[in-house]
Order: structure tokens, then C-alpha cells, then sequence
């Protein structure tokens, strides 16, 4: 696919069918059409965390700087050592951690040695405590299967001038960690993605306001707006929107001027989308799909203006599942992030039978747990309608059902994927 393609193109090509889009073609699609944010500043290491590295980091200096000993010991010669018996050796000194041995070993010399300190020169081996018995100024010590036993090598773990982590890495507490054991203080990331947000539907109401007959809490907000704070976005919500074409016209032109990505609730099922169709039609290219699978099947994506942009479905469970199977990876991506990071998943036992028609891929709220004897498995939290946002809170997994997967009896073994890590 060039990348000269426009999203409309799209819907010319031969196996384009937006009225069942098979899951993996949608993040294809997705996928084909995300420009990453370029951005960049330069952040302190702690605040750079969450975020996305926008340049390689070269290490200034080998670590270990120098050759050390792994072990509290004695550093030998390897040649006085001798191969089927103890070799006595006179101790010279001690060598610290952070306070190295001056002086050069000589033949038939040991100095004392703690973890993590310097190999005094003259030295290349370590015989570990255990295996020395010390006498006055003497030490009598067990061989050692061969040279440098014991020590760590200088540039072991990372060499100069040689790149430590690369652009495009997220910046975890390991690679803050690093940067810190590099003495590095600053470093380039991507600025923040700004998301705005919001939900359409006059049966809506917001928290705070009492509800009149027929009307719902708008809870689709919440949900979105922890999401996005967790995968570390910038977040605009734009509130509810009522249901007039002036007022989502209006919502659409001001949320894509002041931000890189939007993404709404609701509105995108038959009936509803024609007249938000029509505006977007108007203001971007986006095309809407209906999912092969369940729950989630209206899905629209496309441009609005430069914005890139999400219709997620209304239903409240609906919202969280295409959040995690579409959106949470095109984030990422968007943030500049190159490595993969798909949800971790994993086979496990499914102790609840489940009803499932071919055709369609499942996402059920599963709870993966384990027994007394140490064994993993999941059963499905009951009831999966789309509605039902309770099963998203008692889940800690997806139970993933592949399209072509009918009846599931209990004890089949089936895919996971683990919610928790949402990053
Ligand atoms: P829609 O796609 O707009 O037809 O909405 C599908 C279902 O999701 C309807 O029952 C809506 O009431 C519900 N829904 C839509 N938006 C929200 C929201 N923001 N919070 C909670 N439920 C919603
Ligand atoms: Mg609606």
C-alpha cells in the first residue's frame, strides 16, 4: 500500500467490504493511515517517564566502567593458582567497592576484594570467601576452573559510544533506570498526543445532574478519559453532545483543530450515522465499517481536518472493546512508539462452556484465576451484553474467540488477553 494512498482509496480496493471487516483487516487499515507525532522535547529523565523516546541514547561510557569482582574474595593471579590443590598467597590489601586497591599485584600476591570493586591491576581472577582460609597475612585458596572467574568485565553490559536504547522505545522505569546508570539527566521524547473526546446522544446526561425519565448517565466519557490517561495522552473532553447536526458539526471542526486525535461514542450505528456521515463526509475522509465481531460492530475511522479519528460504538462495553482491539494500538503508534506491544495473551483452560456462532471473532469478559494447585484458568463473568459495563469491571481478561470458533465446551483450552498492562 503506498503511502500516497488516501483513506477513500481504500474502499477501491477489491477485498473491501465495510459491511463485514474482518478484525484483522480493520488494524491493518487502521494501521496504513497513522502519521506519529513529530514533535519533540527534551525532558528530565523523571518526567520523560510514560513517554516515547525520540532519539537513540549513546552511551557516554562502558558499564561496568571497569573490570569488577562479582563475588566478596580474594583477586588472584590465575597463574599462581594451582590446578589440584591449595596455593598460599600473601594478602597485600583490601580492595572496596568505591575505594580501589592502589598497588599492582605481584607473583604470589592476593588482595582482598568486596563485590562491585575494582580488579586491582595485576589481578584477574576472584576466589570467592568460601573457598580462601586466611592465616595471619597468609591465604590459602582452592583453584579456580579458569581465568577471570569471578569478575565482570569492563563494557559487559554497555559500551561506549554505542547506542543504549533506541528511538521510538517507551520510556519505563528500566529505561529511566538506564538512562540514570549512563549519568545521563535529560533526554528527547515525543511531545504528548492530544485526544479529544466526546459522546453524542440526547438520551445522555452528565454526572452531577439528576436523570429524567428515559435518560442515562454519560459513562462512555469516564471510561475513555481513564484509558487515554493511562496510555499517557493529553486529554480534551468535550462533554455530551447533543444530537443535532449544528451541534456535532460545531463539536467535530472544534475538536479537530485542537487536537491530533478524536474520538466520539456513539452515533455510528445504522440509523444514527446518516446525518453524522454527512458532516464528516463533509469535513474529512472516514469511512464506517461494521465489524465481524462481537461486541463492536459499528466502527468508524477515518480523518476529520488533520485529526485523526475514532467513532467507537455507544454501548458502554462496546466502547472499552474497541478501545483495547483498535484505538490502544493506533495510540500508541501515533506517540512514536516502534516496538509492538500488543496485549500480552496467553491459552488457558476456559472452565465455562460458551455458546458461540462461526463467523465472527468474540471478545467475552473473562476472569483468569488461579487454583490452590498453581493451575491457570478462566471462566467467562456471566452475562456478555454490550451493555452490561459491571463485566468489564469483574474481567481481568479477554477470552478471544476466533471467527471461525463455534461451541466452546468447558475444559477447551482458549486465547487470553491480559488487561491489566494496559502499556
Ligand atoms: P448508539 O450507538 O448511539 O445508538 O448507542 C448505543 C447504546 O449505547 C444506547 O443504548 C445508548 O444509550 C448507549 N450509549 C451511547 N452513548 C453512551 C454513553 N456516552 N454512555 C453510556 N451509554 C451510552
Ligand atoms: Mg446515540
Amino acid at each position: 500500500m503506498s503511502s500516497a494512498q488516501t483513506i477513500r482509496d481504500l474502499t477501491a480496493t477489491s477485498d473491501y467490504d465495510p459491511n463485514s471487516m474482518p478484525v484483522e483487516k480493520a488494524r491493518e487499515h487502521i494501521r496504513a493511515f497513522l502519521s506519529p507525532v513529530t514533535t519533540i522535547e527534551r525532558l528530565n529523565i523523571r518526567a520523560a517517564l510514560g513517554r516515547v523516546l525520540a532519539e537513540d541514547v549513546i552511551s557516554p561510557l562502558n558499564v561496568p566502567q571497569h573490570d569488577n569482582s562479582a563475588m566478596d574474595g580474594f583477586a588472584v593471579r590465575f597463574a599462581d593458582l594451582k590446578a589440584d590443590g591449595e596455593a598460599t598467597l600473601k594478602v597485600i590489601g583490601t580492595a572496596f567497592a568505591g575505594k580501589p586497591y592502589q598497588g599492582t599485584l605481584g607473583p604470589g600476591q592476593a588482595v582482598r576484594i568486596m563485590t562491585g570493586a575494582v580488579i586491582p591491576s595485576g589481578a584477574d581472577s576472584v576466589v570467592q570467601q568460601e573457598r580462601a582460609k586466611v592465616s595471619g597475612d597468609q591465604v590459602s585458596v582452592m583453584p579456580l576452573p579458569k581465568k577471570g572467574t569471578n569478575t565482570r568485565n569492563a563494557g559487559e553490559d554497555l559500551r561506549a559510544g554505542e547506542p543504549a536504547l533506541r528511538r521510538g522505545q517507551p520510556v519505563r522505569p528500566a529505561e529511566i533506570g538506564m538512562m540514570a546508570s549512563l549519568g545521563i539527566g535529560e533526554v528527547a521524547v515525543y511531545r504528548k498526543l492530544r485526544v479529544a473526546f466526546f459522546s453524542t446522544g440526547d438520551e445522555l446526561v452528565a454526572v452531577g445532574k439528576p436523570l429524567g425519565p428515559g435518560q442515562i448517565y454519560d459513562s462512555n466519557r469516564y471510561t475513555i478519559y481513564g484509558l487515554l490517561t493511562r496510555l499517557g495522552c493529553e486529554v480534551l473532553d468535550m462533554g455530551v453532545i447533543r444530537d443535532t447536526p449544528e451541534d456535532v458539526e460545531r463539536a467535530f471542526k472544534e475538536a479537530a483543530q485542537a487536537a491530533d486525535v478524536v474520538i466520539t461514542s456513539g452515533g455510528v450505528s445504522v440509523g444514527e450515522a446518516d446525518y453524522v456521515k454527512q458532516i464528516l463526509d463533509r469535513l474529512g475522509e472516514v469511512l464506517f465499517w461494521k465489524i465481524a465481531m462481537k461486541p463492536g460492530r459499528p466502527l468508524a475511522y477515518g480523518k476529520v481536518g488533520d485529526a485523526h479519528f475514532f467513532g467507537l460504538p455507544g454501548n458502554p462495553v462496546a466502547v472499552m472493546v474497541t478501545f483495547y482491539q483498535f484505538v490502544r494500538d493506533a495510540l500508541l503508534h501515533l506517540q512514536g512508539q516502534t516496538v509492538a506491544t500488543p496485549l500480552p495473551t496467553q491459552k488457558v483452560i476456559c472452565t465455562s462452556p460458551i455458546k458461540k456462532a462461526p463467523g465472527r471473532t468474540e471478545f467475552q469478559r473473562g476472569i483468569l484465576s488461579r487454583d490452590a494447585s498453581g493451575q491457570w484458568s478462566v471462566r467467562t463473568t456471566g452475562d456478555q451484553g454490550s451493555g452490561i459495563l459491571s463485566s468489564m469491571s469483574q474481567a481481568n481478561c479477554f477470552i478471544v474467540l476466533p471467527t471461525d470458533q463455534g461451541n466452546v465446551p468447558a475444559g477447551a483450552a482458549v486465547d487470553v488477553q491480559l488487561l491489566d498492562s494496559l502499556i
